[in-house]
């Protein structure tokens, strides 16, 4: 088949690569003048030395992002850190997971955190069971603040909130339950090294997209933004059997609301949270770490600063990262608050001086409780893919590429006669050709 996919980020990569094997034509069409989305380089005075579009973390489950990485020929031990998981604080240790089987592991860690009093520790171990006992189900009408009531309130400051905005990118009381639930299912209680951390270690183009635009080579259309999308399948005019809308849902919305005006509202319901990256610029400095967390509040933000000089990358660069950062977006001054903090709170061998303010005013979805997404089939032969889709993962890089994943399989399995039942690869492949709404199970 000749397959369109629209939007060259780590979803439309997926999709393309599985189409690709799978023996069909594609063309990528990507609006940017280079690939990537949300997941990219920028570029930087010394070109040597680009910026992250927003410092981005792996975990050791991202087990279908690590495996295109590698189809790719890139292996991801060479471009990533990994590190056992730990959330250490300026001159306080943190939980820190040892290595071994991953409920064990986590008792352990969690009981060795002398930070934490006795009844904290033995308190989120009762919640984790609790969790744990109950498949890490529960209702979807729960926010994460709730969920985790209970908690002691030094469980839920150093781990709960952290966690919560860094995977979800929504604050806890605004948070999915079910949403964080798997993650922490997933993450913690997968596998042995599904926890670890896999902090990149070369500019954030390189781990797939780079390479993804040397593989596609002329099946990639830089700077080609398709400005319509009409039934039959014509895209700008040009003819294919099958198309997938790998773009952002802002862009889906637009594109599908003439053909698809169910499917359309659904993702047009999406609300959006920012995040902001601060670079701080200190020469000859370097953290007691690769990745502090650092206690957010009204007038300190971010939650994790990481090291680049430490991760392989820019001596002297310290990213700070400002999830859930809709006030900061609203009243300004987040690059001047972040300074401020980081010379209150770190020790610095030189003045850290503000180097770059990125501002993704539209990060992530806004990953909120009883939220309905839209399912990955739009129409026979009309496919979406996205970490906006329907599944059981925030908006995160594994998201993206299980969606994309998802995507290619259902146009495949069309093209059989099979109707996309074979998309279930847990991206939300789920949902009614028909274009109306599937609701999050
Ligand atoms: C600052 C920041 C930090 C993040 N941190 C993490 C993290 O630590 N870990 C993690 O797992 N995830 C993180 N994420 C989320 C992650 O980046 C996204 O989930 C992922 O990149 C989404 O990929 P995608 O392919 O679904 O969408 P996108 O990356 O948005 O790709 C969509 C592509 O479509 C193109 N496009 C749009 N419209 C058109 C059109 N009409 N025609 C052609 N092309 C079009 C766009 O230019 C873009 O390239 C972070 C995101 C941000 C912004």
């Amino acid at each position: 088949m000749k397959v369109a996919i629209v939007g060259c980020g780590w979803a439309g990569i997926a999709a393309a690569v599985r189409l690709a094997d799978a023996g069909h034509d594609i063309t990528v069409f990507e609006m940017a003048p280079q690939p990537g989305g949300r997941a990219r380089s920028v570029a930087g005075a010394d070109a040597a030395r680009p910026y992250d579009n927003g410092q981005h973390i792996l975990i050791g489950a991202y087990r279908d992002s690590l495996a295109l990485m590698r189809r790719l020929g890139v292996d991801p031990d060479a471009v990533l850190q990994r590190l056992p998981l730990a959330l250490p604080y300026p001159g306080e240790p943190g939980l820190r997971l040892p290595p071994g089987p991953p409920l064990l592991a986590f008792a352990r860690g969690v009981l060795a955190h002398r930070g934490w009093p006795l009844n904290a520790r033995l308190g989120l171990l009762a919640a984790a069971g609790g969790w744990l006992a109950r498949g890490f189900r529960c209702d979807p009408g729960l926010s994460v603040a709730t969920l985790c009531a209970g908690l002691p309130a030094v469980v839920k400051r150093d781990l709960v909130e952290p966690l919560c905005v860094a995977a979800l990118n929504t604050p806890a009381p605004q948070a999915s339950a079910r949403v964080f639930l798997r993650v922490l299912k997933d993450a913690l209680f997968s596998g042995a090294g599904s926890a670890d951390l896999l902090l990149p270690r070369r500019p954030l183009s390189e781990l797939l997209a780079g390479p993804a635009a040397v593989w596609l080579g002329e099946r990639l259309r830089l700077g080609h933004r398709v400005q319509a999308l009409e039934a039959g399948w014509r895209v700008d005019g040009e003819g294919f059997d099958a198309v997938v809308l790998a773009c952002t849902s802002v862009e889906a919305v637009r594109l599908t609301a003439g053909i698809a005006p169910a499917w359309s509202a659904t993702a047009g319901g999406l609300g959006f949270e920012p995040i902001i990256t601060v670079y701080l610029h200190s020469p000859g400095s370097a953290l007691p770490s690769p990745m502090l967390a650092l206690r957010d509040g009204p007038d300190a933000p971010a939650q994790f600063v990481f090291d680049h000089g430490q991760l392989g990358g820019a001596p002297g660069r310290f990213a700070f990262v400002v999830s859930g950062a809709a006030p900061w977006v609203a009243r300004g001054g987040c690059a001047e608050a972040v300074l401020a903090r980081a010379l209150r709170e770190l020790n610095w061998a030189t003045p850290p001086v503000i180097d770059k303010l990125l501002t993704e005013k539209r990060a992530t979805f806004a990953c909120t409780p009883g939220l309905v997404r839209p399912p990955a089939r739009i129409a026979p032969g009309l496919w979406a893919a996205g970490d906006y889709i329907d599944g059981p993962y925030p908006a995160t890089l594994e998201g993206a590429v299980r969606a994309g994943q998802a995507a290619a399989q259902g146009v495949a399995a069309e093209a059989d006669g099979g109707a996309g039942s074979g998309a279930g690869t847990g991206a939300g492949a789920k949902g009614a050709a028909s274009g109306s709404p599937t609701k999050t199970p």
